[in-house]
């Protein structure tokens, strides 16, 4: 990493209920699947996850000071696009994305044959490489809430850099 640069990580970490019915959306993506996340949004706790994350590391807040769940106007929002005009003010502050990683806790469906669009999706949205972006996902056998199908998680971890000012 070159000297004259600045770096900054950040972490985000999110989680929403499960309920039988609803649509599971992970970055961006529909899983098929029997129950999704409940939520003021999409209830898309991997793009909260980043989302929180970006805005961390760049020092704005976090999620909810953009898009309070009191705030009717973003119920139902997509959660993609909301982490895009995230990325538009962490961006603005000349921040590139070097690598993101996050990981989903779920216990069910498996979501291996979805991670590359995910990770499409997720890259598009931060202007960054795909192959610097990674979705991975883990049960937590059986303990928790996790374990229980009552909800999933998301951890999500990001190294941001930017030309010294
Ligand atoms: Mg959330």
């Amino acid at each position: 990493m070159n000297a004259d640069m600045d770096l900054r990580i950040g972490h985000g970490q999110d989680a929403h209920r499960l309920r039988p019915g609803l649509a599971l959306v992970l970055g961006g993506v529909r899983v098929p699947s029997p129950h999704g996340l409940e939520g003021h949004s999409d209830g898309d706790v991997l793009c909260h996850a980043v989302t929180d994350a970006l805005l961390g590391a760049a020092g704005l807040g976090d999620i909810g000071m953009y898009f309070p769940s009191s705030q009717a106007r973003w119920k139902g929002a997509h959660s993609l696009a909301l982490l895009r005009r995230s990325w538009r003010l962490v961006a603005g502050g000349g921040w590139a994305v070097e690598s993101l990683h996050v990981v989903v806790s779920l216990e069910s469906p498996k979501l291996s044959t979805f991670r590359e669009e995910m990770e499409k999706n997720l890259s598009e949205a931060v202007s960054a490489d795909v192959g610097a972006v990674n979705v991975t996902s883990t049960t937590t056998d059986g303990l928790g809430f996790v374990g229980r199908y009552e909800g999933a998680s998301a951890s999500a971890v990001v190294l941001l850099s930017r030309r010294k000012r």
